[in-house]
């Protein structure tokens, strides 16, 4: 659903589904592609079900907008993340999520994403002298509900804080100020070794944790126009790089997986249920509490913050099974 709701009802989480092309070791094991993108807004399952599988699956899935496996990233920015990341000039926060299984082109959607978007912002800075524009960037990785600093090589869990009227906050956490574009790029390259130095003690790392790229705007009229309310505005948009979803239904399924000790990604599944909250409208409690993500992310979902999710998946036959537990948490999240 579109972002400028009717009547200032909650406005709706912008879900898109993106596909991305079998790539070669799909390929190289005549693994078939099954799923077709038929229009802007649907995708279904081409090969056909037998009569028990179609009571239990839809072969169609409708959303505010799905992706080919030929589309670029630019088109997936542009129409997919574009209007609900930019809200933050004019002080909205804003979050923006890649979501999917392990290899499905999270990274490879949302690092495009975050490019696009800084590159807009220094556009839209330029355009607009009669402000003054200060941008800050922080980096974080939750690993284990365990939160670190993508921007410091002291590899020390930071604490939350909740402050009353910031609300949470992360203690120590690294805040540049962007001097300009090669900066910006220069910090994103320390957030990539940072996160490859955690890959090399942590097994499996990248699958398993969380990345959230964040930008301060702060604004001010360069002339203070009487009691003007915009003369200051501060917003922040996150985006967001999901664990693998494999992760969510892996200890969804299996209660003997907990007693085993194997752990679950309490971010991933807090964060399922707080979009299908927040989706439903405004009543009942939402668990922002129960996980580090949610926490951390809390005052830029729901209320009148932004979101969109861009669900990846692989087309791959072998993948259909997490293709379509994808589609079930993109359908819950509309
Ligand atoms: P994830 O972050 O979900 O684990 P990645 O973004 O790392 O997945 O993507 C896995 C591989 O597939 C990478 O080599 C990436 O470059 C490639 N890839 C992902 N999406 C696309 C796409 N839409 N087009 C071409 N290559 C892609
Ligand atoms: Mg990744």
């Amino acid at each position: 659903e579109l972002m400028q709701g009717p009547s200032g009802r909650e406005e709706k989480i912008f879900v898109s589904v993106r596909l991305r092309p079998l790539n070669e070791k799909e390929i190289q094991r005549n693994d078939v592609s099954e799923w077709e993108c038929i229009n802007d807004n649907t995708i279904i399952y081409r090969n056909n079900l037998s009569v028990s599988e179609r009571s239990m699956y839809p072969t169609a899935y409708t959303f505010d907008r799905v992706f080919r496996s030929d589309c670029s990233t630019r088109q997936v920015y542009e129409e997919g993340a574009k209007e609900v990341a930019l809200v933050v000039v004019s002080g909205i926060n804003a979050s923006i999520f890649a979501y999917g299984q392990t290899s499905s082109g999270k990274t490879y959607t949302m690092s495009g994403i975050t490019e696009y978007t800084v590159s807009d912002i220094y556009d839209y800075i330029e355009q607009h002298n009669e402000r003054n524009f200060l941008l800050k960037f922080s980096a974080m990785e939750i690993y284990n509900e365990s939160v670190r600093d993508l921007l410091s090589a002291d590899n020390t869990p930071l604490r939350l804080l909740d402050d009353p009227e910031r609300g949470t906050t992360v203690e120590k956490l690294t805040e540049e100020t962007l001097r300009d574009w090669n900066h910006f790029k220069e910090l994103l390259s320390v957030c990539e070794a940072q996160r490859q130095i955690g890959e090399t003690f942590l097994n499996e790392a990248s699958s398993r944790s969380h990345q959230i790229l964040r930008l301060t705007i702060e604004s001010s009229a360069r002339e203070f126009l009487g009691n003007d309310k915009s003369s200051s505005l501060t917003a922040t948009v996150n985006f967001v790089d999901l664990a693998g979803s494999e992760r969510a239904s892996q200890s969804l399924a299996a209660g003997a997986r907990l007693k085993e000790g194997c752990h679950i990604n309490r971010s991933l599944l807090t964060l399922g249920t707080v979009i299908r909250k927040l989706s439903k409208g405004r009543n009942g409690h939402v668990p922002f509490r129960d996980s580090k993500l949610t926490r951390i992310l809390q005052s830029s979902l729901g209320g009148n913050a932004k979101t969109a999710i861009i669900c990846t998946m692989s087309p791959a036959r072998t993948h259909v099974e997490q293709s379509r537990n994808t589609l079930l948490f993109a359908s819950c999240a509309k």
